[in-house]
């Protein structure tokens, strides 16, 4: 699927998304890197809160911002199919970056939609597909959505084959669990799209009779490259690390999504920017991944 014209004519001809991937890419970028991998924060002066308030409450549909009719007049869709549809990102912090809206205002899940992940990742061959949780990052838990990004803007899919030398603890079938010491997650990778949706729902269903939710809270990320399907499935202990609720100035605002997960931090504190130290990134990535106990259950 070809959508070049589409998303470069909503760049082109819209102020709003003009200036929105003019300040992306005057954002500014940190590398952290530790044996193999790396994290990249970037600090984008278009997207500074002014306020640490929390907008995640829900909304209903007539003020939700995913909902077609509510929606300013520039942003352009694309139908995907009779239950999606495709957007440029308002807000991104992927080059390239999409937001696959259901056109229905129903809440954010996973159940019974990591086959039509798998399909959007191969019509859109080398962007990663992915998905957040309610309570792991998503923005707008209250209608359900996907995004994508291309592959190469993502850190932990172009390290995965150095990282699986590095860091597996375990591989089955064609199925590897890693851990690299800040991330605990699972590999997928096959070329059939039914024997990888039943493997995904196996391992979800893992999640959920491990932390007693009918929603595994979970990131996932999905690529579709040379004919093999490759999804990352990060299960998540917790929302946010303590350092996000501490009220002095050591508070690091960081709320991590798929994104953050796989290897960029958007930074909508300043300091945070400057400070934030691979000490740091360590203790959160541990605290909001699976732990290592629940991690041998799967
Ligand atoms: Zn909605």
């Amino acid at each position: 699927m070809d959508i070049s014209f589409f998303y470069n004519h909503q760049i082109e001809y819209s102020s709003f998304y003009k200036e929105t991937f003019r300040n992306l890419a005057a954002s500014k970028l940190k590398e952290l890197n530790f044996n193999g991998f790396k994290y990249v924060l970037q600090l984008n002066p278009g997207r500074i809160k002014s306020s640490t308030a929390n907008i995640n409450k829900p909304l209903d549909q007539s003020r939700c911002f995913l909902c077609r009719p509510n929606m300013p007049e520039y942003q352009l869709g694309m139908d995907y199919n009779k239950d999606f549809t495709l957007f440029v990102n308002p807000y991104p912090i992927l080059k390239k970056h999409l937001t696959i809206v259901s056109k229905l205002h129903t809440p954010q899940t996973i159940q019974n939609n990591i086959t039509t992940m798998l399909e959007l990742a191969k019509d859109l061959e080398n962007m990663v597909v992915f998905y957040n949780s309610p309570k792991s990052g998503a923005s707008a838990p209250f209608h359900c959505h996907f995004q994508a990004g291309e592959e190469s803007d993502l850190p932990v899919f172009t390290e995965i084959d150095s990282m699986k030398k590095l860091y597996t603890v375990n591989q089955n079938d064609f199925v590897t669990k890693i851990n690299d010491g800040t991330r605990r997650f699972l590999v997928i990778e096959n070329d059939d799209i039914q024997e990888a949706t039943k493997k995904a729902e196996e391992i979800l269903n893992k999640v959920n009779k491990i932390y007693n939710t009918t929603e595994p809270e979970t990131n996932i990320g999905i690529v579709f490259k040379q004919k093999i399907y490759r999804i990352i499935v990060f299960p998540r202990e917790k929302h946010r690390p303590d350092e996000y609720f501490r009220t002095d100035e050591s508070r690091i605002l960081v709320s991590p999504g798929f994104a953050d997960m796989a290897g960029i931090i958007p930074c909508s504190y300043p300091p945070n920017f400057e400070s934030i130290t691979k000490k740091d990134i360590q203790s959160i990535m541990n605290q909001v991944s699976i732990s290592e106990e629940n991690f041998d259950k799967i």
